[in-house]
């Protein structure tokens, strides 16, 4: 899969590239990551991204001309992408079936605004799509940027180890994770659940599954809703809202 980055502070993006499970698969070659300075794209003298608002208001906002053409070379020096990304707090939320989608697409472009945000018609004919990372506004799109790279890259086969890791995790299977524990067994008093010490497989599983969907229905009822439920999961939220 390939990635580019465009951003007026590539090493912002770089540092955290470089370590951990995404930065080893670009050493595996998993994922290909390119990291492009806005400014490289600049034509005059002074390498000016920013410019002030028509209609007046406070702060900068980033130029549309730069932006294109940093696309126009990633194009012609990259191919086609699949998907530009425009980060912004006003775009689509960025949830587990959204890193899914882009996590199946070959290239993907992610522009990190700044200042005041971006000319509007970087959104309206460069960007294919634009995305939230949640309700609050950061400083820049780099932290964002590397926010949805990370979630989709864990997606991507081959690029975590061990792939039930991923099946399992939080949100795919459209509830929240269960509870994990490691050694020792008994920690200043509190002692690991029993179950877990058994060695009975088929208890672990159905502990966890009850954990998971007791968890689910405590702090995100709303995700029940659309969760991949059995007959057996349904029993045991029957049982769980009657004790509740
Ligand atoms: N004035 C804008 C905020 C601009 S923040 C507004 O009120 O909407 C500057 C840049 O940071 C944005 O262009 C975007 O690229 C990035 N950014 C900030 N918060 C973000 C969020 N929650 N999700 C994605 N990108 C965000």
């Amino acid at each position: 899969m390939k990635i580019d980055f465009v951003t007026i502070f590539p090493k912002m993006v770089e540092a955290p590239l470089a370590e951990g499970i995404v930065g080893r698969a670009i050493a595996r070659g998993l994922l290909d990551v390119r990291v492009h300075d806005l400014r490289d794209s600049t034509t005059d003298r002074h390498r000016v991204v920013d410019d002030v608002p028509f209609g007046g208001g406070p702060g900068m906002v980033l130029k549309p001309e730069p932006l294109f053409r940093s696309v126009e070379r990633i194009r012609a020096e990259r191919g086609e992408p699949s998907a530009v990304i425009l980060t912004s707090p006003d775009g689509r939320r960025l949830s587990h079936s959204i890193a899914e989608r882009l996590s199946r697409l070959p290239h993907l472009v992610i522009l990190c605004g700044r200042y005041e945000g971006v000319d509007e018609r970087v959104r309206q004919s460069l960007a294919t799509e634009d995305i939230s990372i949640g309700d609050y506004v950061l400083s820049g799109g780099e932290l964002p940027a590397l926010v949805i790279v990370d979630a989709v890259a864990r997606l991507v086969p081959g690029v975590v180890g061990d792939e039930t890791s991923v099946a399992r995790d939080t949100f795919a299977r459209g509830l929240l994770d269960f509870p994990q524990y490691t050694r020792p067994a008994g920690f200043r008093g509190m002692d690991v659940p029993p179950v877990l010490l058994s060695g009975h497989h088929q208890e672990i599983e159905r502990w966890r599954r009850r954990e998971a969907l007791a968890r689910t229905l405590d702090r995100r009822p709303e995700l029940l809703d659309e969760a991949a439920l059995d007959a057996a999961d349904r029993a045991i939220l029957d049982e769980l809202k009657r004790n509740s």
